[in-house]
């Protein structure tokens, strides 16, 4: 079975005969076109995902092979059976979304709670109590509470952390959610997913980092989608949301945010060729890290990332930060507000950003200045971005130049490389806002 999609233009050439059903036989009834999608194929030449032997998920599933899952239990079964050994399962599959997977579901049938996963010597009051910096000083908490802690972690990993196996597509039929969960691509090649709204892979356990920055900070766990030791991932027409639980509302302690998030899809360990293209990520505070150490190891010449056709809507960091990476950055739109705005692109360690034809606006109080920032990185190579600051419009602007002019030392403005894997036209800048709105987002394609 093959398709082709052309543009927005669907043609598709099917069987005639009715999927087998794999374990559930609502996938004879999907239409015509959710088939067609979930057995498409990443595009030739579209971006770092398309190099080496390109991306085609469980498009070569066998009919036996293709699910439509609509709790976690079936999710996990889809995947193979064992959440602990499904990212070592390479048979080609295609799995749909139909309605909300919530992580927390016990296969009983009940919604598991917090402290349903904490650990029996647990306690979050005694915990305050106990590493105050006030009390404890500003060293890292230890002892049998934080090891209580740790267990916790590990018993929400067990439930809410959701591994997939190799030569997977996961494609969300119309309204599909991943709710309270993380979708772990974790050394399992050849991986796509396309058409879910993530929503909200909360923390129960944050941990306490005393000397995280100057304040400390608490630190989550848990990224709605995670790739690490994986190569030709595809992250295609997806949300992220922390939904109706905002980094903006959680409580403080220790006069620190408590942060029960950590980022809408981290792309790290040594993960690379991955095109993260028609996404939408809502207001939150940490949005996308590639490589997450600055040490100079087996990162080197990893982590490169296609960025394309994405909307950044009101988040606060990351987008992406970037370490060791080349990252191809094009035709975003990034809408940034807030007056916790930290910056846009992260300029990290041998990170080789290649920023061109993007748009943003900015809230009064985000300068052009602020788009970058500096975390040990040397280099940016950028063109045809254009800026609309406070009410004006758009216009063309250097987010080097302006980041320059403020800081020292300067970035050079010759990332080294120049893309060469890009599907399709590079839209002027002042095409990309409406451009994207019609198309990014879970809820776009016609599933
Ligand atoms: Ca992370
Ligand atoms: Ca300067």
């Amino acid at each position: 079975m093959t398709a082709v999609v052309v543009g927005v233009a669907l043609v598709a050439v099917l069987p005639g005969a009715a999927l087998a059903g794999g374990n559930d036989k609502n996938s004879d009834r999907l239409s015509w076109v959710a088939r067609s999608l979930g057995r498409q194929v990443l595009p030739t030449n579209d971006g770092w995902a398309a190099a080496g032997p390109g991306t085609t998920g469980g498009a070569a599933a066998s009919a036996d092979q293709v699910y439509v899952v609509g709790s976690r239990t079936e999710l996990v079964d889809a995947l193979g059976g064992d959440n602990a050994t499904n990212r070592t399962n390479a048979t080609p599959k295609i799995i749909y979304v139909k309605g909300t997977v919530n992580g927390f579901d016990d296969p009983d049938g009940t919604r598991l709670t917090c402290a349903d996963l904490a650990d029996p010597e647990y306690d979050f009051d005694e915990f305050l109590a106990t590493y105050d910096p006030a009390v404890w000083g500003r060293v890292n908490p230890s002892g049998p509470l934080e090891d209580a802690r740790r267990r916790s972690v590990t018993n929400q990993t067990a439930q809410t952390q959701i591994n997939v196996g190799p030569n997977t597509t996961i494609i969300g039929l119309r309204g599909a959610t991943f709710e309270n969960l993380t979708l772990m691509v974790d050394s399992a090649n050849n991986v796509i997913v396309r058409n879910l709204l993530f929503d909200d892979a909360y923390d129960c356990f944050p941990a306490w980092s005393p000397n995280d920055g100057d304040a400390g900070n608490w630190n989550s766990q848990y990224d709605l989608m995670s790739v690490r030791r994986s190569e030709n991932v595809w992250v295609d027409h997806n949300t992220f949301t922390d939904g109706d639980n905002p980094d903006s509302a959680q409580p403080v302690h220790f006069g620190r945010p408590l942060q029960v998030h950590d980022g809408a899809l981290d792309i790290t360990h040594t993960a690379s060729l991955v095109t993260v293209s028609y996404n939408k990520f809502d207001g939150r505070d940490k949005v996308m890290l590639i490589g997450s150490s600055n040490t100079v190891g087996p990162d080197v010449g990893r982590l490169n990332v296609t960025l394309h056709h994405n909307i950044f809507d009101g988040s606060l960091q990351r987008l992406p930060r970037i370490r060791f990476g080349q990252v191809d950055v094009y035709n975003n739109h990034y809408k940034l507000s807030g007056d916790d705005f930290e910056y846009a692109v992260g300029v990290g360690v041998q990170g080789a950003p290649y920023l061109q034809n993007n748009a943003f606006h900015l809230a009064p109080g985000i300068a052009t200045a602020d788009l970058l920032y500096d975390w040990g990185g040397t280099v940016v190579t950028e063109q045809g971005n254009w800026v609309a600051e406070g009410r004006r419009p758009l216009r063309p602007a250097s987010l080097l130049d302006a980041y320059n002019a403020v800081n020292e030392p300067d970035l050079g403005a010759d990332a080294g490389w120049t893309p060469t894997l890009r599907h399709g036209p590079v839209l002027p800048a002042v095409a990309v806002p409406l451009y994207t709105r019609l198309t990014a987002g879970a809820g776009k394609l016609p599933v």
